[in-house]
């Protein structure tokens, strides 16, 4: 019998490029890929990179969020699966929203709607995020925890991006609820803390990239006290290709979530690991709020995070180890990886004295 087919959107992403390695590692399934121009040849072949020689291939076709109908439906046709993270994430907020809100969630719903014309699609796998359960602002001291049944409360102050992840999942609940019965596919949602770990390419240019940037850069002269929940972008991909196939997984949303850790502790570690490959000027000073909320002014990256400061966000990540059965990397491991991946990809600058890292454990 032949394998079944997966779609994965947005296929040249940095999530996205784990998702597709390991389901062509895996060797169960065939894997399909949508990206928004097969002429990016950086991005591109970067992926096809991907793609052992032999009876697995990739097959990729374009397709943008934004096109309704046919496009997506040839997209669509003959998958049992769907994988859909394509989404914009910005590095920094846009000065307009629609932007971002408006491919995510027509994205979202020109997705499922050739889902729902198209014979045999089973599983939709949604990538959300967990500002769609926590939110960006909102005064937390951490006590909260955090579950799958929390949404947040209003989008109206929420960043952009944010706004753009809860109105698209919101969306694609509310679109399969309304199907009749004989369109109806199930979908599940993972919904990752902030992804962090190796890239696979020295093209993608996902929000992730920002902090080791900045940090080993030295593009922030000194640190704000912010607190992020982290999960490795290996286990993410994991999570979503497990939801898929698990049974428990229809119908639900997951946190996939493996710590938090506060960006004065992330650029303690990142000195320690990089300075003697010449990173000796990692940042080390908090940055006090009101001088954050100067900055503010200049750099729009900021805007998004002055709600966040000095809060802590704790989430329960129950579902992803008892039904997605994924225990989380330890994320220390997760940062340095990542870091190395970066650097060896162009995407931080090479010291001089960067001699690599001795033991991959990628
Ligand atoms: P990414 O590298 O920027 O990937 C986003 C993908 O979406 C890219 O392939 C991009 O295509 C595609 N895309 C954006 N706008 C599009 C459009 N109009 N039409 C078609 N494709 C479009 O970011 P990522 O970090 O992998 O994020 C992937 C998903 O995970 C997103 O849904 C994001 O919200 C979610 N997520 C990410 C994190 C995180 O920390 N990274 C956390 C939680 C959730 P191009 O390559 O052509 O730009």
């Amino acid at each position: 019998m032949a394998r079944p087919i997966v779609l994965v959107t947005g296929a040249t992403g940095y999530i996205a490029m784990h998702v597709v390695q390991q389901l062509l590692q895996g060797g169960g399934y065939r894997v399909r890929g949508t990206v928004r121009s097969l002429k990016n040849n950086a991005k591109v072949d970067a992926l096809k990179a991907l793609a052992p020689t032999g009876d697995n291939p990739l097959q990729l076709m374009e397709a943008d969020l934004l096109e309704g109908g046919r496009v997506w439906e040839r997209a669509v046709h003959s998958c049992t699966f769907v994988i859909h993270t394509a989404s914009p994430f910005p590095t920094e907020e846009p000065r307009d929203e629609k932007e971002v809100v408006t491919p995510a969630v027509a994205g979202t719903v020109n997705v499922l709607q050739a889902c729902s014309v198209t014979d045999g699609v089973q599983r939709v796998v949604l990538t959300s995020s967990v500002v769609a359960v926590s939110g960006t602002t909102g005064a937390d001291d951490g006590s909260k925890v955090y579950t799958e049944r929390d949404w947040p409360h209003s989008v109206s102050h929420l960043s952009a991006y944010a706004k753009s992840k809860v109105l698209a999942e919101q969306k694609a609940w509310a679109f399969v609820k309304a199907l009749p019965p004989e369109r109806r596919f199930e979908l599940t949602v993972i919904n990752p803390s902030y992804v962090m770990g190796p890239v696979l390419s020295g093209s993608v240019s996902s929000g992730s990239m920002v902090l080791p940037q900045r940090l080993l850069e030295r593009q922030m002269p000194m640190i704000p006290h912010l607190n992020f929940p982290i999960v490795d972008v290996r286990d993410v991909a994991t999570a979503h290709i497990r939801a898929m196939t698990a049974p428990q997984a229809a119908g639900e949303r997951h946190l996939v979530h493996a710590a938090n850790i506060w960006l004065e502790d992330m650029a303690k570690l990142l000195a320690d690991e990089f300075g003697r490959h010449g990173y000796k000027q990692v940042p080390s000073k908090r940055a006090p709020y009101f001088v954050l909320w100067f900055a503010s002014c200049c750099d729009r990256s900021l805007r998004s995070v002055l709600g966040l400061v000095d809060k802590q966000t704790t989430l329960d990540n129950t579902r992803m180890r008892y039904v997605l059965g994924i225990e989380p990397r330890d994320i220390n491991a997760t940062l340095i990886d990542m870091c190395y991946s970066m650097i060896d990809h162009g995407l931080i600058k090479k010291k001089s004295k960067y001699t690599g890292r001795e033991n991959a454990t990628t």
